[in-house]
């Protein structure tokens, strides 16, 4: 099923990120993780590409999205980054996607690797799209987006002007960045809806459970913490059971605040941690029906 008809207004689309282990001898792990989060009957679970800037193809994640799609009954979305592929290598990925049944894809630019050169075939996200649907294959896009304004980005105007670029090569449906101030999303979200991006945009959620992994996911991506965070950090950093109960807590009224002004949907990047993303859907169950 296309992504995009999942956001039918009738209810809040509830999805989950997952990524793939680095070692193929660690794939029983994921898969035991994808099946608890099964049972939170999730719209859709994506599976990321080479993440961290790496860039290049990790075989596991076809994998994995043939057996969430084909194995659980749940619609699976491969991200797929250009910079560091050529065509030819997109080409390749495309035959797997579509031979495992895989028509959604989360279509990326990937960030910049110093240690490797990127080809020259895609410079942006955008003609990643273009080049996938010009194929005709029944591959529908989705794209991300920045409520804090990409870090290479000279500003918000000239980032959502992009944006529109991406939805106008096809992107029919956005994820954002994780962000942990709800104000950021809904300003951004005035100003594409402004800037005429009419297609659904999905918040970005991290819990914060674990206080050095989300000051390296900061440091990555540049999302701001808001003072009432900074200050859960400081309190329950070092205890790692009282972090994590307060990460929930966090995120839980984040997605709450963010049902309760009618956002489009909720991604949550689950770091590969069931436990985690059942007891945030556990508390916010009656509210996204
Ligand atoms: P683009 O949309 O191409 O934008 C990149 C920059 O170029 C922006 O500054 C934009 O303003 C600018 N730009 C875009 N189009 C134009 C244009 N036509 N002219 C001039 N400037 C332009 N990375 C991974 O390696 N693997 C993953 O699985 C992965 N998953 C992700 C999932 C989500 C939801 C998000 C938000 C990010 C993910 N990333 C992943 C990280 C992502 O690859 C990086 O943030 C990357 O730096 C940008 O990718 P993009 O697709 O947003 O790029």
């Amino acid at each position: 099923m296309n992504i995009a008809e999942k956001f039918d207004g009738q209810h809040t689309v509830v999805s989950f990120e997952v990524f793939p282990p680095k070692k193929e001898s660690s794939i029983d792990s994921i898969y035991a993780t994808i099946e608890r989060l099964r049972e939170l009957h999730p719209d859709f679970i994506s599976v990321t590409y080479g993440a961290g800037g790496v860039g290049v193809a990790n075989p596991l994640t076809v994998q994995i999205c043939s057996r969430i799609q084909n194995e659980y009954g749940i619609d699976a979305v491969a991200h797929l980054t250009c910079l560091n592929n050529s065509k030819a290598d997109i080409d390749g990925l495309l035959e797997k996607l579509k031979s495992s049944h895989i028509t959604n894809i989360l279509a990326l630019r990937g960030d910049r690797n110093p240690d490797m050169a990127p080809k020259d075939d895609f410079h942006y996200a955008s003609e990643l799209a273009e080049y996938i649907l010009a194929k005709g294959e029944g591959f529908h896009i989705s794209g991300a987006c920045y409520p804090e304004v990409h870090p290479e980005a000279e500003g918000l105007v000239e980032d959502i002007g992009n944006l529109k670029k991406k939805v106008d090569a096809g992107a029919e449906h956005l994820v954002s960045q994780l962000f942990f101030e709800n104000n950021v999303f809904y300003d951004f979200v005035e100003k594409a809806r402004i800037a005429g991006i009419q297609v659904p945009i999905e918040a970005g959620i991290m819990p914060v459970t674990n206080k050095s992994q989300i000051e390296r996911m900061v440091a990555q991506c540049g999302a701001s913490i808001p003072a009432k965070l900074s200050k859960l950090l400081q309190r329950f950093g070092d205890d790692p059971k009282a972090m994590q109960d307060a990460g929930i807590a966090y995120a839980t009224n984040q997605i709450m605040d963010l049902i309760a002004n009618g956002v489009d949907g909720v991604h949550i990047y689950t770091m590969n941690k069931a436990e985690i993303a059942e007891k945030i859907v556990g508390n916010i169950q009656s509210m996204v029906r």
